[in-house]
């Protein structure tokens, strides 16, 4: 087997150079897919997976835009249009100094699957750019916007192509970005989801990655006849998913005790408490300040700067019970792995898309510890974005009552989808192959039903 999946690694990476990130994302999905492609030889014969590494559709354009000061500026834009078998394409945009073709290949790809499980009719996709919105002001970021929609405002649409939020785009952006949509093309519809209350958006939607990764984590938790009553909790990231991921832990009784972002972490031993919580939230979301703000004003935290010469984040290194990666990719590397395991984690629910090596990954599935990965675990957020989409074709909205009890049956139905499938390839308790598995099956499925497309 080792050398089959060996081999075709070796054609992915010589067809896509220097997307280490996207080889990383294909390389596990096709591990755990290899045992099915053996009993299913239907898939082999179809080429499915030659096929759904491939992205449908690559898009890349020029976003030219004016400074506050009057002088130009280029970014560039991107849609992976990766997989349109059981929906339209779906997936967020991503508004971050890192991004580039392979960054967001990788998220795609991870898409695909994670929609899939979700049980709603939607393909995978993911956009973004490498413009920075840190420090821009909101004239700024909104006349980005209005370039970067300009030309993605072609190629998107309610039956086409609906894009999100993901880092870096939240309820702002995603107004300018539906404002100028609107405006060129003449229709208000739910092309874009996480939108306001006012204009067609979802209660629950900005709550529902992170409240999700939780409740993926007391499903887990659950097997083993255990709740989060008194857990401590090591949570990253400072962003919309980290958030609602401490407001949910608040909620069942845990105690979340870290928060970060690109510049540091803090280390509240007392717990981030709903006060602190609501501190955090307008620090980030309001003032747009740093996390190190937070140790200014309460002395029970600790604030730590990133240091650039470390091989490991300290943010693992404390004893806890449960972890909550929410910031992104590959925050957790071997050494981090091994540190949790050390400090007494051993349940992981990641709110972050590929947060762990496959090193790191390796280390906690061997150690047989609750892991779940991104692509089950964070799949509430585009949940939601699927029931927005259905409550916009609909005309009508739902309680918020009745959005959470959906994203708690989805979150439950994607665990249990991801047990069963586990169980019948015979690697029961790896939540990575059952979801990857789960997702698989339906996709593969639909690409056979419509031909060679
Ligand atoms: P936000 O932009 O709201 O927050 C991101 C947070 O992560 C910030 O605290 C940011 O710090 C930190 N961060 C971002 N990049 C880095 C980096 N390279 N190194 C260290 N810290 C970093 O994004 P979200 O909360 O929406 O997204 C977080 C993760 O969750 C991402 O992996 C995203 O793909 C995933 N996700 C999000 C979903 C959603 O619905 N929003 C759905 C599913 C997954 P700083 O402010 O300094 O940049």
């Amino acid at each position: 087997m080792a050398q089959n999946v060996a081999a075709f690694m070796e054609n992915v990476i010589a067809k896509n150079p220097a997307q280490p990130e996207f080889h990383q994302a294909v390389q596990e999905v096709v591990e755990t897919i290899w045992p099915v492609l053996d009993k299913r030889p239907e898939y082999r014969t179809h080429k499915i997976l030659e096929r759904i590494v491939e992205p449908e559709r690559v898009l890349m354009f020029r976003v030219p835009w004016l400074d506050d000061k009057g002088e130009v500026q280029v970014n560039r834009g991107f849609r992976i249009e990766m997989n349109s078998a059981i929906g339209p394409y779906k997936g967020g945009l991503r508004f971050h100094p890192s991004v580039n073709l392979g960054i967001l290949k990788f998220l795609a790809f991870e898409q695909v699957f994670k929609n899939s499980l979700t049980t709603l009719p939607m393909g995978g996709g993911k956009g973004g750019s490498d413009f920075d919105p840190k420090g821009k002001s909101d004239a700024e970021v909104m006349r980005f916007c209005q370039s970067f929609m300009t030309e993605l405002c072609r190629h998107i649409g309610q039956f086409t192509d609906v894009p999100a939020g993901d880092i870096g785009v939240g309820g702002r952006e995603i107004g300018f970005l539906f404002g100028q949509y609107k405006r060129i093309r003449n229709e208000f519809v739910g092309v874009l989801t996480g939108k306001g209350l006012n204009w067609g958006g979802s209660l629950i939607r900005p709550e529902a990655t992170g409240y999700g990764a939780v409740y993926f984590a007391a499903e887990m938790l659950a097997t083993r006849g255990d709740n989060f009553e008194g857990k401590t909790a090591l949570v990253s990231g400072s962003g919309n998913v980290a958030q609602y991921t401490i407001e949910k832990l608040l909620d069942l009784g845990a105690k979340p005790v870290t928060c970060s972002d690109s510049s540091g972490y803090i280390y509240d031993e007392a717990g981030i408490d709903r006060e602190k919580l609501a501190f955090l939230m307008e620090l980030k979301n309001v003032k747009r300040g740093r996390v190190k703000e937070y140790a200014e004003k309460y002395s029970s935290a600790v604030y730590t700067p990133v240091d650039p010469n470390l091989d490991y984040n300290p943010l693992w290194d404390h004893k806890a019970d449960a972890a909550f990666p929410s910031a992104t990719q590959n925050e957790i590397n071997g050494k981090d792995a091994a540190n949790l395991l050390k400090n007494g984690v051993f349940v992981i629910s990641e709110g972050a898309n590929m947060p762990t090596t496959l090193d790191g990954i390796n280390q906690f599935l061997e150690a047989g510890i609750l892991y779940g990965p991104g692509k089950a675990a964070n799949a509430g957020g585009v949940a939601v974005s699927g029931l927005e989409m259905s409550q916009n074709s609909l005309r009508l909205s739902w309680t918020r009552e009745e959005v959470d009890q959906r994203l708690q049956g989805i979150m439950k139905s994607i665990h249990q989808a991801s047990v069963d499938a586990s169980k019948e390839f015979g690697m029961e308790g790896n939540y990575v192959a059952g979801a990857n598995i789960a997702g698989f099956l339906k996709v593969a499925d639909s690409m056979i039903d419509q031909g060679l497309v």
